[in-house]
C-alpha cells in the first residue's frame, strides 16, 4: 500500500480543499498517522538475495505493534523471521530521503541559480 495521496474537501467549512500524502499500513490498510505510530520495513534477511545484489527492494509500513499488532501479522503473513527483520523508526523516514533526494553541490539547478 504504501504511499498514497488523499484529497479532503473541506470548503463545506470554508477552508480550502487539501490533497496530503499519507502512509498506509501494508497489514490492516489504516493511514498511520504520526511518526512514533509507525515503521517502515524491507526484507533485509541473507536468504533475500535482491537486496545483497543492490537491487531495488519494496518497502514496507506498518504500525507498531502496541497499535494492534499489525507488525507481528505481516512478519508472519510475509514468513518471515522475527529475529531477521530489517525495520526503522518511521520519523526517520523523511530525513533519510531528504538526504538522498538533495541536490549535490555543484548540480546543474546550482549553475542555473548563480547565473541569474
Ligand atoms: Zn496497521
Amino acid at each position: 500500500m504504501g504511499i498514497k495521496l488523499i484529497y479532503e474537501p473541506l470548503h463545506k467549512q470554508g477552508e480550502p480543499d487539501i490533497t496530503r500524502p499519507a502512509i498506509i499500513c501494508d497489514e490492516c490498510g489504516r493511514e498511520i498517522e504520526s511518526a512514533g505510530e509507525g515503521l517502515y520495513m524491507f526484507d533485509g534477511r541473507l536468504e533475500h538475495e535482491d537486496y545483497w545484489l543492490s537491487r531495488p527492494v519494496d518497502i514496507y509500513f506498518v504500525h507498531k505493534n502496541h497499535h494492534g499488532g499489525c507488525w507481528s501479522r505481516f512478519i508472519e503473513r510475509m514468513g518471515w523471521e522475527e529475529s531477521s527483520v530489517t525495520d526503522n523508526e518511521l520519523g526517520d523516514l523523511p530525513g533519510y530521503l531528504s538526504n538522498v533526494l538533495a541536490e549535490p553541490p555543484d548540480s546543474p539547478a546550482d549553475r542555473i541559480w548563480r547565473e541569474k
